[in-house]
């Protein structure tokens, strides 16, 4: 009925798994059936402080009730607040721009660099820099700052100029150019494979940056907002670039995207905009969802639940190595990279049939980005699922 449905009337996009989830209680899920399925994908990690949380529902309700929405042509008190509330964490005087969606925060940053380029030199600088394997979302030019060449199919050319990407942090410094603005990078490349960029390279790169006046774009759309154990993957790096940009688990489950940055007037008035960016109610879940995580932080159950979670990783990773050709990622953006995509396939589905949700990631990564309120028992429940499904793969 539901896939009926769906097959006749959305656009055939996705790869969809044809199962109809009615309700969700923190990181489990169940259908229509009442099955129950544990959620190590948060829903590509939107879902931060877990399905159904009583605390941002009654926020939103609430708002609901009051008003939702005014054009940004009037000032918005809880995006005021969502703006204060992010430079508080941050640790950092910079202000933000509220967006829709991953991609048009970035869209905002590599606009933001745009103007940096036209306005602070003598010859225009424009060129964006990016790193092979990231993912930087969906539209013209997100599309081709994306790293990967398969994504910049000739069905949606021409694509903008302007952007270019290497195969590791040490090739940019060559690609760099007179026109070159700015570098845009994930610090834990998510679509990719889970992978954290080296530390040490990504501060010299930097500093080198810095000294030379090219501005430092840092993609947090799905490592920012506490996936990494801090608010941002940034500081993890200890680094302080010019432009960050996150969207995922800001809202808790409700779009929203944000362009930060410390460049606090180089847009004026009428350089960007957006009618439904940073309304009252996506910027008031957003507060109550920052509110919660930060609280979940300074409690210490934040790291008690990555470490939690880790073990139990390592205790599935270290079973199976005839598997596993490896363990990465950082808190709870977590992966194990497999023998080959074939085998990481049969895993998706029988983890699915087991009742536990996870994602793939570049070829062969099995990605997990449970809720950051994922509780122990669910953690348990999910790996020995996995497991499960790991001794059905093996015995096929
Ligand atoms: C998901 C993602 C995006 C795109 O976000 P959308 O909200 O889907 O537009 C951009 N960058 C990174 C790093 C992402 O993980």
């Amino acid at each position: 009925m539901l896939e009926q449905l769906d097959k006749q009337y959305v656009m055939q996009t996705y790869a969809r798994n044809y199962v109809n989830f009615k309700k969700g209680i923190n990181a489990t899920l169940f259908d229509e059936n009442q099955k129950d399925y544990i959620d190590f994908t948060s829903g590509i990690g939107v879902v931060s402080v877990g399905h159904g949380n009583k605390r941002v529902a009654d926020v939103i309700c609430n708002q609901a009730n009051s008003i939702m929405h005014i054009s940004n042509l009037y000032a918005i008190e809880p995006q005021a607040k969502l703006g204060e509330k992010i430079a508080k964490l941050y640790g950092k005087d910079v202000a933000t721009f509220f967006s829709n969606s991953g991609a048009e925060a970035n869209e905002g940053a590599i606009k933001l660099a745009r103007k940096y380029g036209q306005t602070k030199f003598e010859n225009k600088r424009y060129k964006v820099i990016t790193l092979e394997n990231s993912f930087h979302g969906r539209t013209i030019s997100t599309v081709k700052a994306t790293g990967q060449a398969s994504m910049h199919t000739p069905n949606f050319a021409p694509y903008p100029d302007g952007f270019s990407f290497n195969s590791a942090i040490e090739d940019v410094y060559n690609s760099i150019d007179d026109e070159t603005v700015a570098v845009m990078i994930e610090l834990v490349q998510g679509e990719g494979g889970v992978k954290p960029l080296d530390k040490k390279a990504v501060q010299e790169l930097a500093k080198f940056l810095k000294e030379n006046n090219i501005l430092l774009i840092i993609d947090e759309v799905q490592s920012g907002t506490f996936r990494t154990g801090e608010f941002l993957a940034t500081q993890v790096y200890e680094i302080e670039p010019d432009i960050i940009t996150m969207a995922k688990g800001l809202g808790g489950s409700v779009p929203i995207g944000a362009v930060i940055t410390t460049h606090k007037d180089l847009f004026s008035v009428g350089d960007h905009g957006s009618t439904f960016g940073g309304n009252y109610l996506c910027t008031a879940a957003a507060l109550e969802v920052l509110t919660i995580l930060d609280e979940y932080k300074n409690s210490g159950a934040l790291d008690e639940t990555i470490i939690f979670f880790t073990d139990e990783l390592k205790k599935v990773y270290e079973a199976n190595q005839e598997l596993f050709t490896g363990s990465v990622g950082l808190g709870l953006m977590r992966g194990l990279r497999v023998k080959d995509a074939d085998t990481l396939a049969s895993i998706i589905k029988e983890s699915f049939n087991e009742g536990l949700l996870v994602l793939k990631a570049g070829r062969n990564t099995l990605r997990m980005l449970p809720p950051l309120t994922i509780s122990k028992d669910e953690i348990k429940e999910g790996f020995k699922r996995l497991q499960n499904a790991l001794n059905k793969v093996k015995n096929a």
